[in-house]
């Protein structure tokens, strides 16, 4: 029976003053009897705008027509059809922007909880493995620079079809920000390590502790290691600063640094593992993406009793996915909206202890059609706070250019390529990802791995 209700079913969530204090996953996500009921509100549409809302094409009537019909396996095998990462995507995916956005029950009520759907398949297929069996290879080589959402999209899909492929990682870990960036309460590393696995079973290769442009250039990857051609997947990792003074004062990290030394070097098990963090008890963390928002909530699981998120724009223009928002601020997160730090302020010691910030105004839309905030004279105030965290946004890292002859790049550093094939300035070399847009999504830089990879298929078979 189709069930019309205008609601969605809600995700099972541990107690917002519970989970303040511990590292375990928030959302626990749908049981068997929800995904049943939540499927049957999807009406199956012969034109599923829904579709078009995901940059990877995911069959998404198709999969909740299985749910509907409790045969999960073949419901995780239509979503592994186009992606290959649907685990993390059902979890992290700003689907209110992209294929929920288009559903038509949203029209007049909440659309079809298309992610909550994806994760719980998803789930159930890491509970029910399959064995997958390696294509057999077609001889061809294909190098990725990075084991991100993007790297690892290009890699699967050119795997699929018979080349061998091998990821060059610079970290210890393969994930890119999945397993450095997005703590461990809203994407568990289990998870991300399971769906590497998928990924490695098809006969990729990970490298890891590999710096592309250092230990060896991309160049010299085609032209002395014989691969075919490259993908360059390096991400957005070099962190902007605000510019203001203080900000080099003892107690200030850059969202990144913050992040990594939390999820990846697991520094909220400190002594038990070997990097420390210093929180203290109040933080001020700058800005409004999700990156701030991971940054406030890591910090207030790490014990601090204030935690501020400092935005100089209003809720409305918050990047965030709204769902972390949400979450947020049921944890006790405090939101200091149209507020812009001017300084940090430091003791004698050169430690943290304050941040003073002006008031704010919208104005006029700006380049990026959101209305432009300017200071209110003569608003400055102070908040006592320990620790700043810096978290307005990312560059690509200069490396790949700097050793990369003939690979043009734009002005704040991302690769060029043809929007059509991902293809960049040299012959045989492709990109995508946060390398070429700047700091964006998982699932764009999961559709521009998955292009790229279209191409170099037909680059090769070419060639
Ligand atoms: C804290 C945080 C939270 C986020 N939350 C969300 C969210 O909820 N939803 C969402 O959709 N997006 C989110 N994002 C954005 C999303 O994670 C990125 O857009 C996405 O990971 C980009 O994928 P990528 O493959 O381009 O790069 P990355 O994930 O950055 O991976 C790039 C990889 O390349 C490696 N690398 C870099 N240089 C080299 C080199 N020279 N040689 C070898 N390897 C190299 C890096 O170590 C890294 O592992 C978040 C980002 C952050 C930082």
């Amino acid at each position: 029976m189709p069930n019309m209700s205008l609601k969605k079913n809600p995700s099972r969530e541990q107690d917002p003053n519970v989970r303040n204090k511990n590292f375990l996953e928030v959302s626990q996500g749908y049981d068997e009897a929800l995904a049943r009921d939540e499927a049957e509100r999807c009406l199956n549409c012969k034109n599923p705008k829904c579709m078009e809302g995901c940059p990877v094409n995911v069959h998404i009537p198709e999969f909740i027509s299985k749910i509907k019909e409790g045969n999960y396996q073949e419901a995780y095998s239509i979503i592994k059809g186009t992606s290959s990462l649907p685990a993390i995507c059902g979890r992290v995916c700003p689907q209110e922007k992209q294929c929920e956005s288009k559903c038509v029950r949203g029209i007049k009520g909440e659309p079809v909880g298309i992610g909550r759907l994806e994760r719980f398949v998803a789930d159930y297929a890491f509970d029910h493995p399959t064995e997958v069996e390696a294509p057999k290879s077609n001889g061809k080589r294909v190098a990725i620079v990075g084991s991100g959402p993007s790297g690892l999209t290009c890699a699967g899909d050119l795997a699929k079809k018979g080349y061998e492929v091998t990821i060059f990682e610079a970290l210890h870990t393969p994930g890119g920000v999945l397993v450095y960036g997005i703590p461990e309460f809203r994407l568990p590393k289990d998870l991300v390590r399971a769906e590497i696995k998928t990924i490695e079973k098809l006969g990729v290769k990970i490298v890891t502790n590999a710096v592309i442009g250092r230990s060896i250039t991309v160049h010299e990857l085609m032209e002395e290691e014989g691969f075919d051609a490259v993908f360059i997947g390096s991400g957005a990792g070099l962190p902007n600063f605000q510019n203001i003074p203080g900000e080099g004062l003892n107690g200030v990290y850059s969202a990144n640094e913050f992040l990594t030394r939390i999820n990846l070097m697991k520094a909220y098990k400190f002594p038990e593992t070997d990097t420390p963090i210093r929180v203290g008890n109040a933080v001020a963390v700058v800005g409004g993406g999700n990156v701030a928002m991971d940054a406030a909530r890591c910090a207030k699981r790490l014990g601090a009793e204030n935690v501020y998120i400092i935005y100089r724009r209003g809720e409305e223009e918050m990047p965030a996915r709204i769902e972390e928002v949400h979450h947020a601020k049921e944890e006790g997160i405090i939101f200091k909206m149209l507020t812009n730090p001017t300084k940090v302020i430091g003791d004698e010691n050169g430690y943290v202890k304050g941040i003073e910030c002006v008031e704010m105004e919208l104005g006029e839309p700006d380049a990026s059609g959101r209305r432009r905030p300017t200071p209110k004279a003569g608003s400055e105030f102070t908040i006592d706070v320990s620790t700043v965290v810096i978290a307005i946004g990312n560059k690509p890292n200069p490396l790949i250019k700097k050793t990369t002859e003939g690979l043009k790049t734009k002005p704040f550093g991302g690769i060029e390529i043809d929007e059509e094939t991902g293809a960049t300035s040299i012959p045989g070399v492709y990109a995508g990802g946060d390398a070429v847009t700047g700091a964006a999504t998982v699932i764009l830089a999961m559709g521009a791995g998955k292009k790229a990879a279209k191409s170099i298929d037909e680059y090769l078979q070419n060639k």
